[in-house]
């Protein structure tokens, strides 16, 4: 093996990239610092971005993105644990949930769901779960707020099992909650460990006991070890054990308790993510080849467009995943769509806190590349070779408006200003075939804002929504030309085409389109669209 063989293989063998799914509220903010902490890159905890702490990254594109408190600088964070070099996307969650948020699911090898132990799985939890399935990402899960009362533990797990469909394997069981909680048992280790209020702020040593049937465990419990005893029998008869295949298949979840804001448990789940979670995993390419991390020959993906720098100039960063090889500062980039090569010497890391340039990435970790309009979602780059990946997806839009002018002579800019957004993935733009109107498609309500401000800002064009009977929207095709344009005949009235030209079926609501599916059987409804 070569010597730069030898680096790239030790530097994906250390590297775990997950994202963090949960319904607003969840405590995936809470966590994500508690997270860092023990990546020693908070010294204390509590500076995760602004949504509650203050603490604002310096972009100021827009007023709008720095009272929510969404920067670039957080997007990423890359710190130690252990042996291990842990990669965290954030996920846009509020009301900057969008798109992005879904696609970022696709740049990630696992993906840890934090649930509200009070109240048990949630919308938005399942909206994301849909999406991890697209891969079959392995998932593992935080059931966080054991320091208030929760729903039966048991009942939770069922939960999970049932409305996710996957099985759950807890790995440490609580030991009360709310103002009774004492702690968790770990499953695994047979070991108890003991939970101590008021900590949250830091990393706590850790106080443990070896063994349910140690007797000093009656001496700290009293009653309670008998019953936690009498509880971990029948947990264990109740539920499923670790299986490391099953978890990579994305079939099976290990399960944690604890406290987020209490920094308990957190640490249990990061032991997990770095003993189980995968390394970065190969990418299909759109020829249904393979491509592995450990291949010497550098290549990723663009998932996410962000504008955040000067809105004069246009600046945008892309955010690549690498897939294989090496970045270096300073190496010639092949974009494969447009044929270019680009040499790239100021591509942003992400590593927490650290202003330093880095000079290095591997698998797994995320570069910003600066882009002025020429870069898309979906983009390959790679050192001359001319595969595209597959896999990063557009999601059916969930939000729709119409969207008009207020000078309507500037229809042209509008079409265009549309256009690159839609190519950017801030939102989508639907042309239907029967009228002029301009629909624009979004998953979160806070793409429908940053459009219009953008169209402002960057294209000097003035617009305005108005409400549109639309529920959801469908790309469709059809192996059968004859059938294909015998639907465009009769579903006229329903068809657009969207920013690439693919026609798009507009459904007024949920039913329309089912009925839609069952008169059309010959046509395919797609739910995703690949770039
Ligand atoms: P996000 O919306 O998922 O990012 O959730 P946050 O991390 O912002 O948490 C939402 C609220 O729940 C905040 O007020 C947190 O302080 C609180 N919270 C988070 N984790 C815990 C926990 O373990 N226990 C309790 N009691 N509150 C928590």
């Amino acid at each position: 093996m070569s010597d730069r063989a030898k680096t790239i293989a030790k530097e994906v063998a250390k590297r775990r990239t997950f994202a963090i799914i949960s319904h607003p509220d969840a405590g995936k903010t809470t966590i994500t610092e508690k997270v860092l902490l023990h990546g020693h890159k908070l010294q204390k905890a509590g500076t995760v971005k602004g949504k509650k702490s203050g603490q604002h990254a310096k972009s100021d594109w827009m007023e709008m993105e720095k009272e929510r408190g969404i920067s670039v600088t957080t997007s990423v964070m890359q710190f130690p644990y252990g042996d291990a070099l842990v990669n965290l996307l954030d996920t846009p969650g509020h009301e900057d949930f969008s798109e992005d948020t879904y696609r970022t699911l696709t740049a990630v090898d696992s993906c840890l769901m934090v649930i509200d132990s009070g109240k048990g799985v949630e919308e938005r939890t399942i909206k994301l779960m849909e999406v991890t399935r697209l891969r079959d990402t392995p998932i593992l899960t935080f059931m966080n707020k054991l320091d208030r009362d929760i729903r039966d533990p048991l009942e939770l797990l069922d939960e999970v099992e049932s409305v996710l469909n996957i099985m759950c394997a807890p790995i440490t069981w609580p030991i009360g909650s709310g103002k009774s909680f004492k702690g968790v048992y770990h499953l695994l280790n047979d070991e108890v460990i003991f939970y101590k209020s008021g900590q949250g702020h830091r990393i706590q040593e850790v106080d443990v006991l070896q063994g349910l049937d140690n007797p000093d465990l009656d001496a700290r419990l009293g009653p309670l070890a008998d019953e936690l005893r009498m509880q971990i029998e029948l947990v264990k008869g109740a539920s499923n054990t670790f299986d490391h295949e099953l978890f990579l298949a994305g079939e099976l979840t290990p399960v944690f308790f604890g406290t987020a804001l209490g920094n308990f448990g957190v640490d249990h789940m990061l032991d997990g993510l770095v003993e189980w979670a995968p390394q970065p995993l190969a990418r299909m390419t759109d020829s249904e080849t393979e491509i592995t991390a450990t291949e010497p020959e550098f290549s990723g993906f663009v998932f996410k467009i962000q504008a955040n720098m000067d809105p004069k100039h246009r600046d945008r960063v892309a955010f690549l995943r690498v897939v294989s090889g090496q970045y270096q500062k300073g190496m010639k980039l092949h974009q494969v769509r447009t044929g270019k090569d680009v040499r790239i010497s100021d591509a942003l890391t992400f590593l927490a806190g650290d202003r330093e340039q880095v000079e290095e990435a591997y698998p797994g970790d995320i570069i910003g590349l600066h882009n002025h309009g020429t870069i898309q979602i979906g983009d390959t780059f790679t050192e001359g070779s001319q595969f595209k990946f597959a896999g990063i997806p557009n999601f059916a839009p969930e939000l729709f408006r119409r969207i008009r002018l207020k000078d309507p002579l500037k229809q042209k800019q509008l079409l265009k200003g549309l256009v690159q957004l839609a190519e950017e993935g801030a939102v989508q733009v639907f042309r239907p075939l029967t009228n002029n109107d301009l629909l624009v498609g979004a998953v979160g309500v806070l793409q429908f804002d940053v459009v219009v401000h953008r169209l402002k800002t960057e294209y000097n064009v003035e617009a305005i929504y108005e409400n549109v009977n639309v529920a959801t929207a469908r790309w469709v095709e059809s192996n059968d030309a004859k059938k294909l344009d015998e639907f465009r005949r009769k579903a006229e009235m329903n068809l657009a085409l969207d920013g690439g030209d693919n026609l798009t079926y507009i459904a007024p609501t949920m039913v329309n389109l089912n009925l839609a599916m069952e008169r059309y059987p010959d046509i395919t409804f797609h739910q995703t669209r690949e770039h």
